[in-house]
């Protein structure tokens, strides 16, 4: 498995304390991306301060298991493992032996998903996964398409499939101006929210913080010309909550 980064004892990722292992490889591409050395599926050199580097690392089945038990005692507060990315759905081949050991070991395990990928795939993890987050992006099937490159019919299909046998879903909405947060873009998500009822949804804004990441890799970060206001995202959380669903206001 290729994976570029591996974050014991994180708290926002799901419930309790957590090991997050992020996978290398997206099939999306999100201009505001704050992680943007694991859009690539292939190893990526990187230069910070002057200093050579690569972005991905392979790891065993094996590692990987160990690496996530050595934890397992702090796990008991309702923690657990959570899958990230880039979108850990397209590494399903790789994963699911994984997932089944875990699974055995009654570890509990949360994926993080921007969710634009087969049925096939979706079908699999239902079967090990206890807890989904989900992004909410763009959800105009125009404007995911030119501004993501995603499918948000696909996603739409998939949020189906996942509903009908499991509510354990977190929902993940950044907000930037002007790709998801815009009048139209806020009432489609306040129209499904009301439709897909999930434990939570985390709501947050963008920051310049991946600024070096992106300079490490010669790439451009879309500037964030203007920022959601406190005023602005309070509002939306006073929105989400009208229809009865827990929201929290995120500083990831
Ligand atoms: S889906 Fe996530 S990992 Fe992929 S490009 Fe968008 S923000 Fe980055």
């Amino acid at each position: 498995m290729l994976i570029t980064n591996i974050q014991r004892f994180s708290l926002n990722d799901g419930p309790g304390i957590r090991t997050t292992i992020f996978l290398k490889g997206c099939n999306l591409n999100c201009q505001w991306c704050a992680n943007p050395e694991n859009i690539s599926f292939e190893k990526e050199k990187y230069i910070k301060n002057n200093i050579e580097g690569i972005y991905g690392k392979n790891v065993t089945l094996n590692e990987l298991e160990k690496e996530i038990l050595k934890d397992k005692i702090y796990y008991e507060t309702g923690g657990g493992v959570t899958f990230s990315g880039g979108e850990p759905l397209l590494h399903i081949n790789e994963l699911e032996p994984l997932l089944k050991r875990l699974k055995k070991q009654k570890i509990n395990m949360c994926i993080e998903t921007a969710l634009m990928v087969s049925q096939e795939n979706i079908k699999v993890v239902l079967q090990y996964i206890d807890t989904f987050i989900i992004d909410i992006k763009i959800l105009d099937t125009n404007n995911c398409k030119k501004i993501i490159g995603g499918d948000i019919n696909l996603y739409m299909k998939n949020i189906q499939t996942i509903f009908e046998q499991t509510q354990q879903v977190i929902f993940r909405i950044p907000l930037i101006k002007p790709y998801t947060y815009n009048k139209q873009n806020l009432c489609k998500i306040y129209e499904f929210l009301d439709k897909y009822k999930p434990l939570k949804v985390e709501i947050f804004k963008t920051h310049n913080l991946a600024k070096s990441k992106y300079e490490s890799l010669n790439k451009k970060m879309i500037k964030i010309e203007e920022e959601i206001s406190k005023a602005e995202i309070e509002e939306i959380k006073t929105n989400i909550a009208k229809f009865n669903i827990n929201v929290e206001i995120c500083t990831f």
